[in-house]
């Protein structure tokens, strides 16, 4: 019997209407014989609610706690799926990460999977049964209960399919697939029928959330072909596969225009030590103890010094300022800079396209429609397919339109489906 998993997104099981909606689909792919292993996200926001309760109650919010405070989201999904199941007349039931022994590594909140069991998983399937898995959990090598990062339900499910040999892994969310921008920021996106993992990387790794980064890594390490599609529609959305393999379902249109995307980060802000004295190991001084303490620190821009002092910048997420902004002012202190900045108020926008390797030219269009449009450049990234510009926040719509347009990404018809309000 072939086996599918479904992962369900936070919108996409945020009410009761919607649980009920989402258990007459795993139905009726019960029903027409599949084995069907659903990985679930917690309803809405329950996360952001229990980290906005976590904050009310402690200042240091140990990782340890924060799991098996935040777990608890993806465990009330699960269950509720279920019961809605068992009304169905479908026989079912619910596990924790940890329950099929999905072994992480020590790292609280940011926790990397070293192994997948599944015994029970397998053991329910042979009985008959719809597994039901909370995601984004899993359970340490210390044996204490760990979250994988923000989204990573969706590493949950790329790991199950691969662990299980899975026929396909459908990742259900609220907009029908993978698009060429978010369709909430850019309406003319255009959807890709499919769409490399090495592209898909990029576009992750570079901040568009629809798939959790990790989950493509490892989607890609073992050749697990995503289906992004939509739980509101339910109609086809697009494969994120290796583009050899052509007899996937969903690659009759080879789409290979120059660029594939536009993406949109908000979640990041901008740090500056000025009056850095200008010396060799004061970056190391600088960046060592915050990779020490798990801040992955995005793009860096030091300017040239001037009177043997210089300006670094740098960005990284927000929900790590509060640890990185500590260290910063410490180090700041012991290498003699002059002071410390931050900016929360800026956006990244960048362009992804495998195509760009053989394109010249691209970066100088890129800069030269953000000046049309009498957008500033605060600092510049690129990879072979990648090309990333900070800039303000307010400046964002207009840079991403602007360019998605330039780019001739525009489909010519504004996003149709209706877009569920969201966190
Ligand atoms: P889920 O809760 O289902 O995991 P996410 O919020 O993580 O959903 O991801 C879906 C959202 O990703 C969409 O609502 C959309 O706004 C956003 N998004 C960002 N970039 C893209 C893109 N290129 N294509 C489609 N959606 C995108
Ligand atoms: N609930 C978690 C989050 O909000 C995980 C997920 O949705 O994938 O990040
Ligand atoms: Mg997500």
């Amino acid at each position: 019997m072939p086996l599918i998993v479904q992962k369900y997104g936070g919108t996409s099981v945020a009410d009761p209407d919607r649980m009920r909606a989402v258990a007459e689909n795993v139905a009726f792919t019960r029903r027409h014989g599949n084995d069907v292993v659903v990985v679930v996200s917690a309803m809405g926001k329950a996360t952001d609610n229990l980290i906005q309760l976590a904050t009310q109650v402690s200042a240091t919010r140990p990782g340890r706690e924060m799991d098996m405070l935040l777990t608890t989201g993806e465990r009330v999904s699960a269950a509720l799926l279920t019961m809605a199941l068992h009304d169905l007349g479908i026989d079912a039931v619910s596990f924790t990460g940890s329950q099929v022994g999905i072994i992480t590594d020590t790292a609280h909140g940011k926790a990397k999977i070293v192994e997948v069991k599944g015994d029970r998983v397998r053991q329910a399937l042979a009985d008959g049964k719809v597994t039901v898995i909370a995601g984004f959990q899993g359970v340490s090598t210390a044996k204490e209960i760990t979250t994988m990062g923000r989204g990573a339900s969706d590493l949950t499910a790329s790991a199950l399919a691969n662990a299980l040999s899975a026929d396909a892994c459908e990742i259900y969310t609220d907009v029908t697939g993978v698009f060429s921008a978010d369709p909430r920021i850019v309406p003319q996106a255009r959807k890709l029928k499919r769409v490399s993992f090495d592209e898909m990387l990029e576009m992750a790794g570079a901040g568009s959330k629809v798939l959790a980064l990790r989950s493509v890594e490892f989607a890609r390490n073992h050749g697990v072909a995503l289906h992004v599609r939509s739980s509101f529609t339910w109609e086809p959305g697009t494969w994120v596969m290796n583009l050899d393999e052509t007899d996937e379902p969903g690659s009759a249109a080879v789409e290979d225009p120059i660029i594939s995307g536009v993406v949109t980060d908000t979640t990041e802000s901008k740090v500056t030590v000025l009056g850095v004295p200008d010396q060799p190991g004061v970056s190391a001084a600088l960046f060592e103890p915050l990779a020490a303490a798990n801040v992955n620190v995005d793009m860096i821009v030091q300017n040239t010094s001037t009177d043997g002092t210089t300006d670094i910048s740098f960005t990284m997420p927000s929900a790590d300022m509060a640890v990185a902004e500590e260290i910063v002012r410490r180090v700041a202190g012991e290498i003699g800079a002059t002071g410390v900045t931050h900016d929360d108020d800026i956006a990244k926008v960048s362009l992804v396209g495998a195509g760009m390797k053989s394109s010249p030219g691209i970066a100088a269009k890129m800069f030269r429609t953000l000046a049309d449009k009498g957008v500033n450049i605060e600092m510049i990234s690129t990879s072979t397919i990648r090309i990333s510009v900070v800039m303000a926040r307010d400046d964002l719509e207009l840079a991403a339109r602007s360019l998605h347009t330039a780019f001739g990404l525009d489909s010519g018809a504004d996003y149709a489906a209706p877009l569920p309000e969201r966190r």
